[in-house]
C-alpha cells in the first residue's frame, strides 16, 4: 500500500530515498480527467483520413457552412483510462484486477474496494462517459473525428470529384463526406470516419 510506505518512510531515520521516476503511481480520482487530452487537430489524425477530412472541412467552409471540430485522435492512454473507471463504476471488476498500462501510473486499488468504486465513479463523471468506451477505437487508431456542422443545409457544396451538389438534407451532407473518404456513423450524430466505425 503507498499509504503505509510513506508513512513508514516519514517515521524512519534512513535518508529518503530519490523518488523512482516510472514507478511512482498516483491513485485514481477525477484530477486524471485533464490529462492524455482528446485532440482536435487534424494534424493528430493520420493519413489519408487527414487530408481527406481537411478537404472535407475546407469545402464545407467554401460554401458557408460552419464546422466546430470536438475531437479527433484520442490518446490510447485515455481510453485506457475511460475504460476501465466505467467497468470499475459498474463493479464489473475489482479494483485490483485492472491491468495495467505501460505510462499510466495510476493506482486504482484505494484503501477498500467501495473506496475505489467511488474514485472510478468520479472519474466516470468528469469524462461525461455515457456507454461504455472500447480500448480502441477510429479515435485511438487517428480514423475518425467528431465535428458539428452548421449552416450547410440549402448550401452547395464541392464534392470529392470536382462537381456541385446542393445539400437538400443531412443524407446529402452524408454523401458528400462520402465523395471525400470520409464516412458518417449514423448512430453518433458528431462522429465522421474513413470507414463508417
Ligand atoms: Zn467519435
Amino acid at each position: 500500500m503507498m499509504m503505509s510506505r510513506s508513512l513508514f518512510s516519514d517515521h524512519s531515520d534512513a535518508p529518503p530515498s530519490p523518488p523512482a521516476e516510472a514507478a511512482a503511481s498516483e491513485l485514481s480520482g477525477p484530477h486524471w480527467v485533464a490529462r492524455f487530452p482528446t485532440s482536435q487537430r487534424l494534424e493528430d489524425l493520420i493519413e489519408p483520413f487527414r487530408t481527406n477530412v481537411g478537404r472535407f472541412i475546407a469545402a464545407l467552409q467554401a460554401a458557408g457552412a460552419s464546422v466546430r471540430i470536438s475531437a479527433t485522435y484520442r490518446p490510447p492512454e485515455r481510453a485506457y483510462l475511460m475504460h476501465y473507471a466505467k467497468k470499475l463504476a459498474d463493479g464489473r471488476l475489482r479494483a485490483a484486477e485492472v491491468p495495467p498500462m505501460a505510462g499510466v501510473p495510476i493506482e486504482w486499488v484505494h484503501a477498500t474496494e467501495a473506496a475505489s468504486r467511488q474514485a472510478a465513479a468520479a472519474m466516470v463523471r468528469a469524462y461525461g462517459i455515457v456507454y461504455a468506451p472500447a480500448l480502441r477505437s477510429r479515435h485511438t487508431e487517428g480514423r475518425a473525428i467528431d465535428m458539428t456542422i452548421d449552416h450547410a443545409i440549402g448550401k452547395t457544396v464541392e464534392t470529392g470529384d470536382g462537381s456541385a451538389v446542393r445539400v437538400a438534407s443531412l443524407r446529402v451532407l452524408h454523401r458528400v463526406g462520402a465523395s471525400y473518404g470520409v464516412i458518417k456513423l449514423l448512430s453518433d450524430p458528431p462522429h465522421w470516419s474513413d470507414d463508417g466505425h
